[in-house]
């Protein structure tokens, strides 16, 4: 009896692993076949890819002054990617003038960020940031437009902007 449960197991087991391995969905990005733990680098590697902003701002949870990035008032079509990894984050079919200072849209590319309550200012702030390298963008708040009603504050810094 021993015998013949031990014999099936041996047998069982590997081919529940091969099943698993088949039936296990394999994880979507938002834009190419680079994964998260192609960006887990070190701060001294970081630093070397990044200009000193923009490794403040995304690295650090930084924020640019109001007014200070051109992108706050670029109007022409494109996308904007993360500065940190070429992540797709943005259309600019969503970003709208906030009045704000700062790069703002009412949505962000399906995926590819992911938020955290930071209490920075004390009041409670949802922090998001690319769901690749996770670099720090900025802050979203439920005072934006229809259809979403959401604000991604986002510093220009932290973005590429390329046109259509
Ligand atoms: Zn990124």
């Amino acid at each position: 009896m021993n015998r013949f449960l031990s014999r099936r197991s041996f047998i069982l087991i590997p081919l529940m692993s091969i099943l698993k391995f088949i039936f296990t969905p394999k994880e979507v990005y938002a834009s190419s076949a680079s994964s998260a733990e192609d960006y887990n680098l070190t701060k001294e590697e970081w630093k070397n890819k990044l200009s000193p902003e923009s490794y403040y701002i995304l690295r650090e949870e930084g924020t640019e002054r109001a007014f200070s990035s051109d992108l706050n008032n670029e109007k022409r079509k494109g996308i904007f990617y993360c500065a940190g990894c070429n992540q797709a984050l943005f259309s600019s079919e969503t970003k709208f003038d906030s009045g704000t200072g700062w790069p703002s849209f009412w949505d962000h590319i399906k995926g590819s960020v992911e938020t955290k309550i930071d209490f920075k200012l004390i009041v409670p702030r949802t922090e998001y940031h690319c769901s690749r390298c996770g670099g720090h963008q900025g802050h979203v708040f439920n005072d934006g437009p229809m259809p979403t009603g959401k604000r991604y504050c986002n510093n220009g810094l932290a973005l590429k902007f390329v046109p259509e």
